[in-house]
């Protein structure tokens, strides 16, 4: 059984965000934009790991995945063909009493009204078409409409051709593209969970038609483990396969990769079966040929297509939620109890995973810091924090989730040594400087 939400989680977490730099409201000294999201010093540490370890395990690792860059700006042929501007809509009612709008398919109850509950008050559903429209060159109007792109996926099917053509890979392989999309959401909310402006991460892998649903299946278990290998325990996610009616315009089949919110269970990633949908419509659109000849078979086909399609921004919102804790804990240092908020995460998501403290700001304690931290920095991402009781320097470096931090004392100037104390058990080992890069090495790798 999975353990139920903490229903206070959700302000905790993002409270912190804002204290201590994770994620600020867009514009907020303009009294915040709503629908967007910026992050702080830390929050872009914390986003940028989850991509590295996405590229990690997608290109990095593998030999069978190649990676893409694509623009965000599109000419409407491309979403003409891929059924976007037709089909990528989303039910959109208003309320006749409150005057407010919702996406139906995601109301509790669709003949009530959230915010006044009146009942029987919506509009009939229109379609709302979520691609944002503007404008390139100097002239607005028809003929210089271009979208800003809905979801990166369309960027990996333009360029088939030429990753075929120039990267020496043939079915099954991938391409692998992280970038911004931007959807017109009716609604947004849970911070940045539903933004109008998000990261993707979103890999195409095209397969011979006849792989097709064993390569589906693969991608599912491979992209849940992902999660689990670094650190989401699994009793917070599972797979949940889509119903029929439930199926994108493009899909034969999908499963979500869902973690266990606040409010319950939501999407953080999809694995779709696009069949050979977006290639044949691109072909047909454009003229050029999007097939793949195989000459070992003497065979042309059009490939399958298994999209695992994640949300790098909703993701890092999911490993936060995950990480956070509390307990109670005796006052380091003076043997008198105190709560503690931590961050747990695995090493390689936590922004900084070094924090180096001198004991204080005397400038004799200053050099060897910043030996110490300079020897580190080629390797981890570094804090630095002189100011402050060194306890209160700890329990901030806990909200922020670093799994090490490093303090240089007095002794140090004698033993040229330093106390390396762990974020989890908060236990303390003196290492010679000397050998600190051999003894974080394997904890950090
Ligand atoms: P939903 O049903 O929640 O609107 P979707 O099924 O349309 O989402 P996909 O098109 O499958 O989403 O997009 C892939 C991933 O991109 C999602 O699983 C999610 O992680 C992320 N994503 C989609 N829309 C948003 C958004 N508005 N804000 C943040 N992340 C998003």
């Amino acid at each position: 059984m999975s353990p139920a939400p903490d229903p206070l989680l959700f302000d905790k977490v993002v409270n912190l965000c804002k204290r201590r730099g994770f994620v600020f409201p867009s514009a907020e000294i303009y009294g915040g934009f709503r629908s967007t999201y910026d992050y702080g010093p830390v929050g872009v540490l914390l986003l940028r790991n989850v991509k590295e370890e996405w590229w990690r395990s997608m290109v990095q690792l593998r030999h069978d995945i190649v990676g893409l860059d694509a623009a965000i700006l599109s000419p409407p042929s491309i979403w003409e063909a891929s059924g976007h501007l037709q089909n990528f809509t989303d039910p959109l009612v208003d309320c006749r009493s409150c005057r407010e709008r919702f996406r139906l398919d995601k109301l509790d109850d669709p003949n009530e009204c959230p915010n006044c509950h009146a009942k029987g008050s919506f509009t009939d559903a229109r379609h709302f078409n979520l691609m944002f429209k503007t404008y390139a060159g100097p002239v607005e109007g028809k003929g210089a409409e271009v979208y800003l792109r809905p979801e990166t996926a369309q960027g990996m099917f333009v360029n088939f051709k030429n990753v075929l053509e120039t990267s020496r890979k043939r079915p099954p392989f991938g391409i692998a593209q992280i970038g911004k999309s931007f959807r017109n959401e009716i609604t947004t909310g849970n911070f940045v969970f539903r933004t109008r402006e998000f990261e993707q991460m979103e890999m195409e892998y095209f397969v011979p038609p006849d792989e097709a649903g064993k390569w589906y299946e693969y991608w599912r278990n491979e992209r849940l483990q992902w999660y689990v290998d670094l650190g989401i325990p699994k009793d917070l996610l599972r797979l949940r396969a889509h119903d029929e009616e439930e199926l994108s315009h493009y899909s034969a089949a999908t499963s979500d990769v869902e973690f266990l919110f606040p409010w319950g269970w939501d999407e953080l990633e999809g694995i779709a079966n696009r069949t050979d949908y977006d290639l044949r419509q691109h072909a047909e659109a454009s003229g050029e040929s999007l097939d793949y000849f195989d000459q070992a078979l003497g065979e042309r086909y059009v490939p399958y297509v298994i999209e695992p399609a994640a949300g790098a921004t909703r993701t890092a919102m999911a490993f936060l939620m995950a990480a956070y804790d509390e307990e109670e804990v005796a006052r380091e240092g003076q043997g008198q109890g105190e709560g503690r908020t931590v961050l747990r995460f695995h090493h390689r998501i936590a922004p900084y995973k070094v924090a180096v403290l001198p004991l204080s700001r005397k400038p004799e304690l200053q050099e060897p810091a910043n030996e110490v931290l300079g020897m580190l920095q080629p390797h981890y991402m570094c804090d630095y924090d002189e100011t402050q009781a060194i306890g209160r320097r700890y329990r901030r470096q806990d909200e922020l989730g670093t799994p090490y931090c490093v303090t240089i004392d007095f002794d140090t100037l004698d033993d040229r040594a330093v106390t390396v104390r762990d974020r989890d058990s908060m236990a303390q080992d003196r290492v010679p400087i000397d050998a600190l890069l051999d003894h974080l090495g394997p904890k950090l790798s």
